[in-house]
């Protein structure tokens, strides 16, 4: 099972990940604390980018998220097809969205920035890495079906692959 074997490989991809890679999108300086996206409000504080009460005063800045949104430059993608899958298009996508919001409650850079349907499938466009294998798991945990990751390391981006044809 082709899947399987897929998935047990993945705590090894995410230890590359880890050791190796580095968005070019994250600003290469350190930021000053506090920084508030001056797009989404996210609060860069204590080293990590966290949601809430704006701090007074605050450096400004575009958080990568923000700045990805806006270039159309995804570091993710999570494509959907198959006869099952396109006919429960809405349960999906409800699945996908449940699965962003408790994302980026904790990672408010992990984001959807997109989803579009083209040529019999629906693709799923994130701001970040983990989102498209977290929803692409969860997938397969509700629905089972056919699950790939496909992890691009020099071009800092995932591609994952769900299917289930009925
Ligand atoms: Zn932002």
């Amino acid at each position: 099972m082709k899947h399987e074997h897929d998935v047990q490989r993945q705590p090894r991809r995410d230890r590359l990940i880890r050791e190796h890679v580095h968005d070019p999108y994250k600003t290469r300086l350190k930021l000053p604390e506090p920084t508030v996206c001056t797009q989404c409000g996210a609060v860069f504080h204590e080293g990590r980018w966290r949601w809430g009460p704006r701090p007074s005063p605050a450096h400004e800045e575009l958080c990568q998220a923000c700045h990805r949104i806006n270039d159309h430059y995804p570091a993710g993608e999570l494509t959907i097809t198959g006869d099952f899958a396109l006919r429960h298009k809405d349960e999906i996508l409800h699945l996908a969205r449940h699965q962003e919001e408790q994302e980026k409650a904790d990672h408010p850079l992990h984001r959807i920035m997109g989803v579009d349907e083209q040529d019999g499938a629906v693709v799923v466009r994130t701001t970040d890495i983990h989102l498209p294998r977290r929803i692409g798991e969860a997938l397969h945990h509700a629905y089972h079906g056919d699950l790939h990751f496909r992890y691009e390391e020099e071009a800092y981006f995932i591609r994952v692959s769900w299917t289930r044809e009925r």
